[in-house]
């Protein structure tokens, strides 16, 4: 027992001491996960995973990362190499054509309340016009600043074309209403609501109700954590204007989105002699 502890620690302290180098080598990347429209089942938007691809013990995902990171007041360096990676990954995406209506990055409230992000944004000369969205925990609703801040906050990054999500809509971290005061223009719907949602009468009226609110300012509304085809006829079925889950895509590269893509909307041979 108490070895295993040791050697958990020692791991942690190992990865400690390695995510500083890893930061200067690049080795934070990026994979996108597929959403996917209810209308078309066409490829709508991506979200922006972070990944570290640790060059002994392969791709380590945020949650071991993230924490790390916070400890050694590494997250601002983080969200740089993010930021840059999806910038990267929308030009690379526009190249070949894809056509989705933006890249969305998760964006900590600590960061998007920040006085000098507007200033920061604007200081890039390489923000694109449109593309981007920032997907804020629901947390982020709390408590970090006013709710008249949070409103310019966010106005200004409309403004710059930046569309704005809420992420984990239903967790109950922060009130509904402050959520939905923000008009976000996306709101997802966290997964807990989701498994076997399509064999459980209780979960489709939580559902049923996390919709209409979404709905009622007009939000763009995405289920996250969509597993089966059930699930996903059942949320369709249900007013989801679009599905994001393994049952579509696991996070991928900027490349295999494009493929899958093209996969998707190639005619499909069977379909074809079906309607012959
Ligand atoms: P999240 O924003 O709620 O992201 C969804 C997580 O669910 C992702 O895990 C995704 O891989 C996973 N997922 C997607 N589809 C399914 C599914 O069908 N079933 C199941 N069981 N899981 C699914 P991931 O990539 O490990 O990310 C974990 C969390 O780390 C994210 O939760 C997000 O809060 C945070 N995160 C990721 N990238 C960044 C980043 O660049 N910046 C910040 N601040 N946080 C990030
Ligand atoms: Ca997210
Ligand atoms: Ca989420």
């Amino acid at each position: 027992y108490t070895a295993s502890l040791r050697t958990n620690f020692d791991n942690l302290q190992e990865l400690s001491n390695e995510l500083r180098i890893g930061l200067d080598r690049g080795e934070i990347t990026v994979l996108l996960q597929p959403q996917v429209d209810t209308r078309t089942w066409s490829i709508t938007s991506c979200e922006v995973l972070a990944r570290w691809a640790h060059p002994t013990r392969g791709l380590i995902t945020p949650d071991t990362f993230l924490p790390i990171a916070e400890d050694l007041n590494l997250l601002g360096e983080l969200d740089a190499r993010v930021f840059d990676e999806t910038l990267k990954a929308l030009e690379v995406a526009r190249h070949a054509g894809l056509k989705i209506a933006h890249l969305s990055v998760n964006v900590s409230g600590k960061r998007l309340f920040k006085q000098t992000l507007i200033a920061d944004l604007k200081a890039r000369r390489d923000l694109p016009k449109t593309g981007l969205a920032f997907e804020v925990l629901e947390s982020a609703f709390l408590d970090e600043a006013s709710e008249e801040e949070r409103l310019d906050q966010i106005w200004a990054l409309r403004e710059m074309g930046i569309a704005i999500g809420v992420d984990d809509f239903g967790s109950a971290q922060a009130s509904i209403s402050s959520v939905l005061a923000v008009q976000p223009d996306m709101v997802k719907i966290d997964q807990r609501f989701v498994r076997g949602i399509d064999q459980n009468r209780k979960l489709r009226s939580l559902m049923h109700g996390l919709i209409k609110m979404a709905h009622s300012v007009r939000a763009y509304v995405i289920v996250e954590g969509v597993e089966t085809q059930e699930e996903a006829d059942c949320l369709a079925e249900m007013g989801a204007d679009a599905l994001q889950g393994y049952i579509f895509g696991r996070p991928m590269t900027v490349e295999q989105v494009i493929e899958l893509d093209a996969a998707i909307r190639a005619p499909n041979p069977a379909q074809e002699k079906a309607a012959e």
